[in-house]
């Protein structure tokens, strides 16, 4: 492989790019996470790049133009550029759509770079698999290494639907084989999603890396509960249960709703301090409208303790994780889980599904609890047993926030970087297999 002198840094033997391209097709890094397709791949594009910066790695961040007035670059922190790429209609797309457009995107992408608008590059990173379709073509052109970053996979995720939810098209799961055929590194989150990898996609182990997301332990830190409680307009007495992300089948936010129905009638004395907030707007995919859920919450009886948050910004999701009692999760697939570790470093424990990351990210009986299946009596069998005994709770609590301290962004870049150079040092796949 041919690493150009000029940009790589050359240690002791390991090769460390100083400009990477991250593609990030279908989702902006600017966009605010919780609504349409923004969510915890966009927090980690925005982390992972700032730090990279931090430590001279310049990462530049292609994204496809939703609007005619974006300029073409904008500077989302020293060292990260967010640059536009023209590449179908202009306006919010749908994903399962996009794919048509990844000739004009990897046009675009390509002019950028032969403009010399963006300089060279000595690494690509893909994210999702449209970005790593067209990651691969540049990476290709270029005669630089390919990481990839899958974030779900169809495979999986097409094997735990929720009812109602549309399969992954046959499309996204060849394009997923033909990255992991042909990528010179996988990026896996989890063990689980490397053993994802190997078992469903015939994965060569030797490519794939796993390296933990992290999180923000400056913005997410615990505080006192009581404030927060009062900062979001809550009595001092309420026990708050919290979903956050968007709002989409998968995440499963009609079972929190059930499993406060149950936990009603289990213990009707809770019915003035409850509180159950879903913080987050309507997904791009799974569609189901916030509007459904408080439908659903009438018709269970439980619509005066529901409150429905509009997406929220980082800075005050933190006040909402403190002032929760728990923090629920009842996907039915994630491929991580950075809500999960959000609320724990805000000491606030978590009950969520064992399914995917979840496992990774909450430490089962020590800093939450995890439930087998779907099943709302079960969820409410474990928060009643959460909101009764408040001593464990606050000890959980003091254990999520140990847990997550073990998970920061840093520790993210550090397997990142190991990767780049990993990638960079070793022998490329041949060409002629790149079809
Ligand atoms: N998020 C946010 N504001 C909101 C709702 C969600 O910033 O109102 C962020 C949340 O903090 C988390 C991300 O969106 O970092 C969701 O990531 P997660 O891994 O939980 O789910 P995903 O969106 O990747 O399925």
């Amino acid at each position: 492989m041919v690493v150009p002198e000029s940009a790589v840094e050359r240690g002791v033997g390991t090769p460390t790019p100083r400009r990477v391209a991250t593609i990030s097709l279908h989702t902006s890094p600017l966009e605010q996470p919780g609504s349409g397709d923004a969510g915890g791949m966009n927090v980690y594009v925005v982390e992972v790049a700032k730090r990279l910066a931090e430590r001279g790695v310049a990462v530049d961040v292609f994204t496809r133009a939703t609007s005619y007035d974006q300029p073409p670059a904008v500077e989302l922190a020293p060292g990260v550029t967010v640059r536009h790429i023209a590449a179908g209609p202009f306006g919010p797309l749908d994903k399962h759509s996009l794919a048509r457009y990844l000739c004009p995107f990897v046009f675009g992408v390509l002019r950028a770079e032969a403009d010399n608008l963006a300089g060279h590059y000595d690494l690509v990173h893909g994210h999702y698999w449209l970005s790593g379709k067209a990651g691969l073509a540049a990476a290709h052109r270029w005669g630089v290494p390919m990481v990839q970053s899958m974030h779900t996979l169809a495979r999986v995720k097409n094997m735990s639907l929720a009812q109602g939810d549309t399969p992954e098209p046959e499309e996204r799961v060849r394009g997923e084989d033909q990255l992991v055929r042909l990528s010179d590194r996988l990026v896996a989150n989890t063990t689980d999603e490397a053993a994802q990898l190997r078992d469903y996609y015939r994965a060569d182990t030797a490519r794939i890396a796993t390296v933990p997301p992290g999180v923000d332990l400056d913005v997410f830190a615990p505080g006192s509960r009581a404030q927060s409680l009062r900062r979001i307009g809550l009595p001092a007495d309420a026990e708050l249960l919290l979903f956050v992300g968007r709002v989409q089948r998968l995440k499963a936010p009609d079972v929190l709703l059930r499993a406060a129905a149950r936990l009603l009638e289990r213990a009707p004395e809770l019915r003035d301090r409850l509180v159950v907030a879903i913080v987050g707007g309507l997904s791009g995919t799974g569609r189901e409208e916030p509007g459904h859920l408080v439908e659903l919450a009438e018709s269970l009886g439980v619509a005066d303790v529901v409150r429905m948050e509009p997406p929220r910004s980082r800075a005050e999701l933190a006040h909402f994780y403190r002032a929760a009692t728990a923090t629920v999760v009842p996907s039915y697939s994630e491929s991580f889980g950075l809500v999960a570790v959000e609320s724990q470093a805000c000491g606030t424990p978590v009950v969520a599904s064992r399914v995917g990351g979840l496992p990774t990210a909450v430490h089962d009986g020590v800093s939450g609890v995890l439930v087998d299946g779907h099943d709302p009596e079960d969820y409410a069998r474990v928060l009643h047993r959460v909101i009764g005994a408040p001593a464990w709770r606050d000890q959980m609590g003091v254990a999520a926030v140990r847990h997550a301290a073990g998970l920061s962004w840093s520790a993210t870049v550090d397997g990142l970087l190991d990767v780049y150079r990993g990638s960079l040092a070793g022998q490329r796949l041949p060409a002629a297999a790149c079809q």
